[in-house]
């Protein structure tokens, strides 16, 4: 949505003057000129006469994956993003006063989520892949993360889920550099992302894998979606120590971290959702597409229902059948329903690795960080 509650806290992306007004056709810089339109939902405050080396997938196949992804209906949070979601939640403390930020937003299902616990939910992406829930309920930015259209000190609080594993680290400096300078002093964010790192435990989590690929073998269930999976993350910060230098780079000082040690996770996505499926798939006509509804993801991978997940298909039947699919399992979805308190007991099952296992280094990880209230 576009609210007025955005304006004072916005800054020309492109000179980095506050000198804006408001006009009939989007928001002009008194001092640059340039005109920031109000699109379909959001405003486009994309920094002009300027060009990146880097450009995200969703940027340059923005046209391609908005016919894919079926991003406009949003799921409940449930499963691997449930977790994340969960965690999100207890680890920033939403107040009723807080002027949010999810620097990176893709759908902006995070920020929908959690916008009835702020008082100003801000999603912000160069790609304007935004669910529907989202343009009724989040203040929306065409923004790049390299130069946001935001004011020092405007965000008592940001997060980033699922962004880091993307970029180069020329970006990711960037990126942190500018969520450190919108965030106020002792303002904090949240980020969950992924290094190299191998789980200790990574031998036991490799047993659901294992139990997985016998049900494949004996043809209960079909992996070859899985297979198809592209992935574009890079990993740039491969270990946890390239981690905490990049946010020590930014000046973001960590406050808490939690691991994702996948083992429940893993057996709950190998195993426990592979033969649900299966039954389903047994039950239902078309039943082998049901699980495209679910965020089924490789945990370690970097799970998924960011859009990153979801590969190009050939076919466009194939893509409006699975559309389909998914809106028959989204209707099944609703809070309330049978299936939903399934999937709300399995997504705890899979909480239980956080709090099991969260204190164990591995890949996958949760930090939240504090700008210092005085510099140095
Ligand atoms: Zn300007």
């Amino acid at each position: 949505m576009i609210t007025r509650d955005l304006f004072p806290l916005l800054q020309c992306p492109t000179c980095r003057s506050r000198d804006l007004y408001v006009a009939d056709d989007g928001l002009h810089c008194a001092s640059c000129t340039h005109i920031y339109a109000f699109a379909d939902g959001y405003i486009d405050l994309m920094p002009r006469d300027t060009t990146y080396g880097y450009v995200s997938k969703y940027v340059s196949d923005e046209a391609e994956l908005a016919e894919e992804l079926d991003y406009r209906d949003l799921a409940p949070p449930l499963l691997a993003a449930g977790v994340r979601d969960r965690a999100l939640r207890r680890m920033l403390r939403w107040r009723p006063s807080d002027v949010a930020l999810d620097n990176g937003c893709g759908t902006a299902k995070h920020a929908v989520w959690n916008a009835r616990h702020v008082g100003l939910m801000v999603g912000s992406d160069p790609a304007t892949l935004f669910a529907d829930e989202a343009v009724a309920t989040v203040a929306l930015a065409k923004a790049d993360s390299r130069s946001l259209p935001f004011a020092e000190d405007s965000f008592d609080k940001a997060f980033s889920i699922d962004i880091l594993e993307h970029f180069p680290i020329d970006v990711i400096d960037d990126y942190l550099a500018e969520t450190a300078r919108v965030l106020r002093p002792g303002g904090r964010m949240l980020a969950f992302s992924n290094t190299r790192e191998m789980s200790p435990i990574q031998p036991i989590i490799n047993l659901s894998r294992r139990l997985g690929r016998l049900f494949v073998r004996a043809g209960v269930y079909d992996f070859s979606r899985e297979a198809r999976r592209k992935s574009d993350h890079l990993k740039s910060l491969e270990t946890w120590e390239d981690v905490l230098a990049a946010f020590d780079r930014a000046g973001l000082r960590p406050v808490r971290v939690v691991f994702w040690n996948s083992l429940f996770t893993t057996f709950v996505e190998h195993v426990l959702m592979k033969l649900g499926e299966a039954v389903m798939g047994r039950m239902k006509d078309e039943g082998g597409r049901m699980k495209s509804a679910n965020p089924k993801s490789d945990h370690n991978d970097s799970e998924v229902p960011h859009p990153s997940s979801f590969t190009l298909h050939p076919s466009s039947d194939g893509i409006a059948r699975e559309i389909r699919a998914r809106r028959r399992m989204r209707s099944q979805l609703r809070p309330g329903s049978p299936v939903y308190y399934a999937l709300m007991g399995v997504t705890l099952l899979m909480e239980l690795d956080l709090w099991l296992f969260g204190w164990m280094r591995c890949g996958s990880y949760f930090i939240l960080v504090e700008k210092p209230r005085s510099p140095g």
